[in-house]
């Protein structure tokens, strides 16, 4: 029986990775010690108190029943008390948090309360492709605004037309930014604000890399901002600050509508989070800061060896100090997917190309942080020897 694909899976863009995936396990196969520098997967384990919390908990009858909605009250709690230590922000654990199975699952799923047919998702170009496929996947059309290096990797608000404005209901931010290690200051939130306010326009931020930062200025919650409690919703994960990206925590936090809202569709969508796995996380949103403090100076080794190896070599890699990427020219006379191509056939070195985050993202390839120094300076020398 041929089964025919809903419009909304056909028309979704071309799996750019599908082909270096498969260049990849081709040099695996022929037995290359290949240096996978392409997923943003943070190399270190889970804490071990939080592994030592869920074991706890798993053991627990009372955690075998389905959990609540939003979430359990006391990990709402947990995450209101880490925003006012790390933020300086109160939130009403009932009103204005609720959790997430990930971050990505309610990025996903936000859309759905807002975004009516032919509704526009203004949505960044280089960025994390669900802001998009969510918001196509709700009936609504993704506007792409390009974030450009000589904006600092920031929206021109001001390019965006005044008819894209009116008719948009969502707009996304990520900052400090996957893929280009962008991260963006007091003012541009404030400008996002006003514009917003103005547009009548959601704020959809995404902040999953607030903690992954290496010099003495910590990145922002937009929440920081008078007036963004009226406007934005802010989501955020366990997942690349406490290495859990396997065990599926995030949260959602900020006006009480909009999280409201999404707890709505998440009510007919899905059931939660494992209690046990909610309880992990309080333990993760309590540990002591000396622990993050560990990571960050790992992540800061790593980036300070590999940009001063990759400038040594030629190569241009945008000046950073969040996220564990390094966003990186291409040299002269090759295409992201070409270059990064070249990578692995003859590096056994896998990279993301620019463009598989957006058409914007073209002349630039990521290379992610999470493995160890060695590796990545032995990834270096490898294209040197390349000759480019
Ligand atoms: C990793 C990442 C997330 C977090 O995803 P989870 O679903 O919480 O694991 C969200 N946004 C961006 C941009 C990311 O890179």
């Amino acid at each position: 029986m041929p089964f025919e694909l809903a419009q909304r899976i056909k028309t979704l863009p071309p799996y750019l990775f599908a082909e270096l995936d498969r260049r990849k396990q081709e040099k695996i196969d022929q037995g290359v010690d290949v240096i996978d520098l392409g997923v943003g997967d943070p190399d270190l384990p889970t804490p071990a108190p939080v592994i030592e919390a869920l074991k706890e908990a798993a053991e627990n009858p009372e955690n075998h029943k389905y959990p609540s909605y939003v979430g359990m009250k006391a990990f709402r709690e947990a995450v209101s008390g880490w925003y006012r230590r790390r933020f300086g922000i109160d939130l009403d654990p009932d009103r204005e948090v609720i959790t997430l199975i990930g971050s990505k699952e309610g990025i996903a799923h936000f859309p759905l309360a807002f975004v009516e047919e032919g509704d526009i998702v203004i949505c960044p170009d280089p960025a994390y492709p669900v802001y998009s496929i969510g918001a196509k996947f709700a009936g609504g059309e993704p506007y792409f605004v390009p974030l450009k290096e000589e904006n600092g990797f920031l929206p021109d608000l001001g390019s965006i037309p005044d008819e894209v404005a009116r008719k948009a209901k969502i707009i996304w931010i990520n900052y400090p930014n996957n893929p280009t290690s962008a991260d963006a200051s007091e003012e541009f939130y404030k400008d996002l604000i006003k514009w917003a306010k103005k547009n009548e326009v959601i704020i959809a931020s995404d902040n999953a890399y607030s903690e992954i930062y290496l010099g003495d200025r910590k990145p922002m919650s937009i929440l920081q901002i008078d007036g963004a409690r009226d406007v934005a919703i802010e989501f955020h994960s366990l997942s690349k600050t406490y290495n859990m990206t396997g065990w599926r925590m995030g949260m959602a936090v900020g006006n009480e509508d909009l999280v409201k809202a999404l707890g709505k569709v998440k009510t007919n969508i899905d059931s939660g989070q494992f209690n046990a796995v909610q309880y992990a996380g309080i333990t993760a949103l309590n540990m002591p800061e000396e622990e993050l403090d560990k990571l960050r100076a790992i992540y800061r080794d790593r980036r300070k060896a590999v940009t001063s190896a990759l400038e040594k070599i030629g190569l241009s890699p945008i000046k950073s100090d969040t996220t564990f990427y390094v966003w990186t020219k291409v040299p002269e006379g090759y295409s992201s997917t070409e270059f990064v191509g070249r990578l692995i056939d003859e590096a056994g070195i896998v990279c993301t190309p620019g463009k598989g985050f957006g058409e914007a993202g073209e002349g630039y390839f990521r290379i992610s942080l999470t493995v160890p120094t060695e590796r990545l300076l032995e990834a270096v020398k490898r294209i040197e020897n390349l000759k480019l």
